[in-house]
């Protein structure tokens, strides 16, 4: 299989670039946190309405769209179909309902897969997402206005 995995290899390498991966420290709440309703403030520059602590990492990946036009403005905000799939080469450590923040798009993570080949350690990562359904504009201004305060572009 070696072959093979040198193949994937090269083509995650060479379709990759940085996207930033937001992820949930589920074992820490958010102050934001309403105590009745248990709902996080969508525009909460600390959790980014997820409730839980956050950290943001920039990790190169590579993006597949299932159907392109999907991502466009026709988008049925109700739906929740798997429409992306991206890969990385490196173990960003993300659970299922972490984000993904590239460029325009907001996509939230649906499941997450260590890919292996016979009995070696896993050789990329496989993430299926879906655009994030509510709130997302309001989650997209605060992760870039937060981006922006620690000095990145994106
Ligand atoms: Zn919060």
């Amino acid at each position: 299989m070696q072959l093979f995995d040198d193949g994937i290899k090269k083509a995650i390498k060479k379709w990759s670039y940085p996207v930033w991966f937001v992820i949930k420290d589920d074992s820490t709440n958010c102050t934001c946190v309403d105590f009745t309703t248990h709902q996080a403030k969508p525009g909460c520059k600390k959790c980014f309405g997820t409730g839980k602590k956050v950290i943001l990492r920039r990790m190169n990946a590579a993006h597949q769209s299932i159907d392109a036009s999907m991502r466009g403005e026709g988008l049925a905000m109700g739906e929740l179909n798997i429409v992306g799939v991206y890969y990385t080469l490196q173990n960003v450590k993300v659970s299922e309902g972490d984000m993904i923040l590239d460029g325009e798009f907001l996509d939230v993570i649906q499941n997450y897969y260590p890919m292996r080949s016979d009995h070696s350690n896993p050789i990329y990562y496989k993430y299926d997402t879906a655009p994030v359904k509510s709130n997302r504009a309001t989650i997209i201004k605060s992760l870039k206005e937060t981006l922006k305060g620690a000095g990145y572009s994106a």
